[in-house]
Parts: C-alpha cells; sequence; structure tokens
C-alpha cells in the first residue's frame, strides 16, 4: 500500500457525529485502503443482528414507566458477540450500532476469540432508586435472554452500568435458563463469579500502552503529566494507573455532574491525589466538587481538560468529545493520545492529530483491556476456576502489550496513522475468518 494511496484516502474521510455513520467512514476508509471484497464489506458494514425492545418497569411511585432497550450483535465470525450494555439517557441505535462494530475491531485487533456486540437502555440510571436499577436490568434480561449466552452473546458493563446490576443480570438469566450460568456476562461482582482485576482493567490497560507509546517516544513517565476526561470506571483506573505504575502527575481529571447537569474538571498543577478523589466519587462517576475544592483543587468548565498543558491526553468518557471545532484546543505540548473512551476522536479532528504527529493509541486497542479480562472471566466462570489478582494483570499486561506492539510496528512500517493500522490489522482477521468459515 503507497503512502499516496492512504493520502488520498484519507482526505476522503468526512466528518460524521452520528457514531455509526462514524463507525462506518472509519471502515470504508480502511475498505477503500486495502480493496476489500464487495463480499466482505457487505456483511461487514452493518449489524448482522438488531434487537429493540419495550422494558416496562413499576417504578417506586407506582406508575409504570416504559424505557427502550437495545442489543446489537455486529459480528459473530470469530466467536459469540461480546461488549457492554450502555446505560445512557442519549442511547440510540445508532450508538449501540456503532459501539457493536466496534467490539468486533476490538477483540480482533487484541485477537480473542470473540466477536463484537453491544446493548443499552435509553435512561438516567442515577435518576433511578436501587429497587428501579434492579427492575429496569431485570427486564432487559427478561426481553433478551433467548439471543445471548455463553455461546451466542455475552454482554458486560459500559457507562452507567454496574457489576451489582450484572450480578443481577447473571440471576435473572440462570433462573430463566434453570441452572448456574456465570458464563453469560461479565464484570460481575467476585461473589457470583467475577474475574479479580476486571474492574481495573480497561484503566490499566491504557496505561501499560501509554508505557510502551513512552518508550517508542523515549519520554521520561515519571516527568510526564496527563489530563483525562471521565472519572467513571476507565479514567479512575487510568489515572490510578498513571500515577502508580508510571510515576506521572495527572493534573486535571472531567467528569459530568449528575446533579447540576453539566461537567466540570477538578485540577491542580502539582498533581491531583487520585485516591482521595475516588473517595468523593459515586458509582456513577460524579466527583463531590465541593470537597475538591475544600481540598485545593480548582474546579473549571467542563472542557477545559482539553487544553491542558501535559504530555497525555485520556478521553475516557463519550464518544466524538474531540472533534474538528475543538481539536486545535489541545495543547502543542501533548505528545501522546490514549483513548481510553470509545470513538472519543472524530474522523476530521484524525487529520489534524496525524498532521501534528501525535501519537493516538486508538480507541478500540487502548480501552481493549476490560474485555481481555472480560475474556479471562468468561474463561473461568466457564472453568469454575478463578486466578489471582496479579495472574490475571499480567496475562492482561503481556496480550495487550504484544497487540499494540503488532498495530504499531505495521504503523511505522508502512508509515501509517495507527488508526488504520488498528483496522488493518483487525478486519484482516475477521475477513480471514469468514472466508475460512465459508461466508465470503
Ligand atoms: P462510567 O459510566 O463508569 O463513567 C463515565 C464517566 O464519564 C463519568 O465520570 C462521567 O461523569 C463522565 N462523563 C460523562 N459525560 C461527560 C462529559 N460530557 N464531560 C466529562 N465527563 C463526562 O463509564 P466507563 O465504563 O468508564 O466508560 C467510559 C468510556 O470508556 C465509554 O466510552 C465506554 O464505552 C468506554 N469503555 C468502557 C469499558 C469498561 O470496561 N467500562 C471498556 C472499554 C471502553
Amino acid at each position: 500500500m503507497s503512502k499516496s494511496a492512504n493520502a488520498n484516502s484519507k482526505a476522503a474521510r468526512t466528518e460524521a457525529v452520528n457514531p455509526f455513520h462514524m463507525a462506518q467512514a472509519q471502515f470504508d476508509h480502511i475498505a477503500n485502503m486495502i480493496g476489500l471484497s464487495h463480499d466482505a464489506r457487505q456483511i461487514l458494514r452493518w449489524p448482522m443482528r438488531e434487537f429493540k425492545f419495550q422494558i416496562p418497569v413499576r417504578m417506586d411511585d407506582g406508575s409504570l414507566k416504559v424505557f427502550f432497550g437495545y442489543r446489537v450483535q455486529h459480528n459473530d465470525a470469530r466467536g459469540p458477540a461480546k461488549g457492554g450494555i450502555r446505560f445512557h439517557p442519549n442511547e440510540t441505535v445508532d450508538t449501540v450500532r456503532a459501539l457493536a462494530m466496534w467490539m468486533t475491531w476490538k477483540t480482533a485487533v487484541v485477537n480473542i476469540p470473540l466477536g463484537g456486540g453491544k446493548g443499552g437502555v435509553a435512561v438516567a440510571p442515577a435518576s433511578l432508586s436501587r429497587g428501579e436499577q434492579e427492575a429496569l436490568v431485570r427486564g432487559w434480561i427478561d426481553q433478551i435472554w433467548r439471543n445471548i449466552g455463553p455461546g451466542i452473546d455475552i454482554p458486560a458493563p459500559d457507562v452507567g452500568t454496574t457489576p451489582q446490576m450484572m450480578g443481577w443480570m447473571m440471576d435473572e438469566y440462570s433462573k430463566r435458563v434453570g441452572r448456574y450460568t456465570p458464563g453469560v456476562i461479565t464484570g460481575k461482582p467476585l461473589a457470583v463469579g467475577g474475574s479479580p482485576g476486571r474492574k481495573e482493567a480497561t484503566g490499566f490497560g491504557v496505561i501499560y500502552q501509554v508505557r510502551e507509546a513512552m518508550k517508542l517516544l523515549h519520554m521520561e513517565p515519571e516527568k510526564s503529566t496527563a489530563s483525562v476526561q471521565g472519572f467513571g470506571n476507565v479514567g479512575r483506573h487510568a489515572a490510578l494507573g498513571f500515577t502508580k505504575f508510571l510515576g506521572g502527575k495527572v493534573v486535571s481529571v472531567a467528569y459530568y455532574d449528575n446533579q447540576d447537569q453539566r461537567p466540570y474538571t477538578i485540577s491542580h498543577d502539582q498533581g491531583l491525589d487520585i485516591e482521595f478523589l475516588i473517595s468523593i466519587t459515586d458509582i456513577f462517576g460524579t466527583i463531590d466538587k465541593d470537597k475538591a475544592r475544600a481540598a485545593g483543587y480548582t474546579v473549571e468548565d467542563g472542557d477545559a481538560w482539553l487544553s491542558k498543558d501535559v504530555d497525555v491526553l485520556i478521553p475516557a468518557a463519550l464518544e466524538a468529545q474531540i472533534r474538528g471545532d475543538n481539536v486545535h484546543r489541545i495543547s502543542d505540548r501533548v505528545r501522546i493520545l490514549a483513548e481510553g473512551a470509545n470513538g472519543p476522536t472524530t474522523p476530521e479532528a484524525d487529520q489534524v492529530l496525524e498532521e501534528r504527529n501525535i501519537l493516538v493509541i486508538p480507541d478500540f486497542l487502548c480501552n481493549a483491556g476490560g474485555v481481555m479480562v472480560s475474556y479471562f472471566e468468561s474463561v473461568q466462570s466457564n472453568m469454575n476456576y478463578y486466578w489471582t489478582r496479579e495472574e490475571v494483570l499480567e496475562r492482561l499486561d503481556k496480550k495487550i502489550t504484544h497487540a499494540f506492539h503488532k498495530v504499531f510496528e505495521l504503523a511505522h512500517g508502512e508509515g501509517l496513522y495507527p488508526r488504520d493500522a488498528a483496522y488493518i490489522v483487525a478486519i484482516q482477521r475477521v475477513v480471514e475468518t469468514m472466508e475460512v468459515r465459508g461466508w465470503i
């Protein structure tokens, strides 16, 4: 593949903030670049199966409220569909489609025997009581249990869903099928077959790769600084890993305040105490800003995290956060963009990042630590034999570091943007399996 073909193909990228259009534009870009067959494109451009359903919930005040739930299975050539369930008020079928498609590339790029799927419910979970949350997640299983299972599709947590919710889902599914089935879902609490190391896996996986990227760039980790968007499961563990494993400073963390219904950035030039911040954050990632202020931290606008003068940016909240209209706000000092979130960067912003030579660790590689330990969790649940946290994190580090180097060797060898290299590795693996299975 020549550099000019690569450049032409890049020029064809279009800005598209609908996440599914964005996922399709990224796919089309690579399909053109590698001359993917029409047969493969037809199958991979759209999800193979989609479910949309009502979930009626009796609320605490006695009223009946109907929520809309989704499950999308994008591709299961390489193994059962795999992907989280997101509870978010702006959830749409297109968000779920995009996330399902990215899961197919994610499981393929780290070479685990799973496909891609995703689910969701349009709901603000923090607005529900614990009893309403339980009714909603059991209702989700009620609607979809026939179409998921250890050999079919294995959900997990994502934005707005918690290990407790996975525990209720596992319980509901096991009751429906009439046998204890911990392998139906991952991200469960340890007491019901969860894996040690799962909760920190995504964020730590991000940091293991930041460590490798710093080696490529000859950076000194203990002198480096980072700014993180999102302080939920991914953001807080990435921030923790950045300070603990690399010895760097996290100077800013942005979050969405569920009370004020707007985002804020918490900052301190000398570095934030991440463990302290975790202690004042609720299960949905909302930080108590009054306690943060009292500790001497500044509370700024929600988008301040993006323009901080740091070495590493870690978007770990939602998609389409770095776009054509705000990418210019990234400081000249930034050398690494580690995409903890799914789809945080739009194709238009990608062009600018590439021109500026910022090393981007692309989302479906960068945040694959979660699905990798989810895979380890399934393996352990199916065996009913559990590894130690150290064993889990050691295997995670080894496998994700290997996947990182596979992508970056291709990127450097062919002069490719890392996202393109990751897509090529992933798509070629999925296509090879579809060919061997006789699908195309
Ligand atoms: P979460 O619900 O635990 O946390 C989300 C965080 O983002 C919260 O702190 C929230 O306040 C913050 N946030 C939301 N909107 C924001 C905004 N506009 N500005 C600033 N902060 C905002 O979710 P999570 O599980 O940490 O997932 C975060 C991202 O990582 C998502 O894109 C998700 O798809 C992706 N991801 C998650 C996992 C996982 O294992 N949990 C794995 C792979 C990818």
